[in-house]
């Protein structure tokens, strides 16, 4: 039996993680790890409780009592925290950036890198994100860094916002990139950088099928090779 290995995906906001990750996972019949999704959850329940983000101790209990669990329904993938759907309410553009904020506290991330090591344990993963490579799946056999310019990605996540529904200007929606980009690019603990042993794909003038093909063909050549990266 073919072993099943993880492959990291890290890039900025916008750069096409989540659709490639997604058809990838597909592909190859492995599972999907969205771990900005738990970023999200722990943003969401920080604002239902009203949490005072700076209160490093309540995020971490309120981090420490979410259980959070993907649930493939059809195409999509959907985000249930405690029972409830939030596939949703994540995505909404204020959500966005206190998960950004919050990212940046060490005992959310120390709680929610475990979290992610758990849900991957098993491999047969593709697990997206920012420090995947880095940090949570550094021994990944596969890491790809996955980026496009800030304009390109700036006009994709407002057009993936539009098709929702959620109105908002190009302008405003680059700019927010922009500021979540270098928050987590500065950013003291696990900031968003490329491994080592990364392979940079820049998406800037791709398809989505052709970033796609790209990952699966390096997916199967390190699959079938065995051994170290
Ligand atoms: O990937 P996504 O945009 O859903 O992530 C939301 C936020 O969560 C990011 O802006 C980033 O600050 C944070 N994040 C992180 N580490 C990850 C994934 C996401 O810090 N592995």
């Amino acid at each position: 039996m073919a072993r099943r290995i993880v492959i990291a995906i890290d890039g900025p906001s916008g750069s096409g993680k989540s659709t490639v990750g997604r058809r990838l996972a597909e592909r190859l019949g492995y599972r999907y790890l969205d771990t900005g999704a738990t970023y999200r959850v722990a943003a969401l329940r920080a604002e239902e409780l009203s949490i005072d983000i700076d209160d490093e101790d309540k995020l971490a209990r309120v981090c420490s009592d979410m259980e959070i669990l993907f649930v493939q329904d059809g195409n999509e993938i959907k985000t249930f925290c405690n029972g409830k759907d939030v596939s949703e309410a994540i995505r909404k553009p204020e959500i966005s950036s206190l998960a950004s904020e919050i990212s940046t506290k060490k005992a959310v991330r120390d709680i929610l890198v475990e979290m992610q090591r758990r849900m991957g344990a098993e491999g047969g993963v593709v697990a997206e994100g920012r420090d995947i490579g880095t940090v949570v799946f550094s021994g990944a056999e596969l890491k790809f860094f996955l980026d496009a310019t800030p304009e390109e990605r700036g006009k994709r996540r407002f057009n993936e916002l539009m098709e929702k529904g959620i109105r908002v200007s190009l302008e405003e929606t680059i700019a927010e990139m922009r500021r979540r980009d270098q928050r987590d690019r500065r950013r003291e603990l696990a900031p968003l950088r490329k491994a080592e042993d990364t392979l940079v794909i820049d998406s800037t003038h791709m398809t989505i099928d052709e970033v796609v093909e790209k990952m699966f063909k390096e997916a199967r050549r390190r699959i079938s090779q065995g051994g170290d990266c």
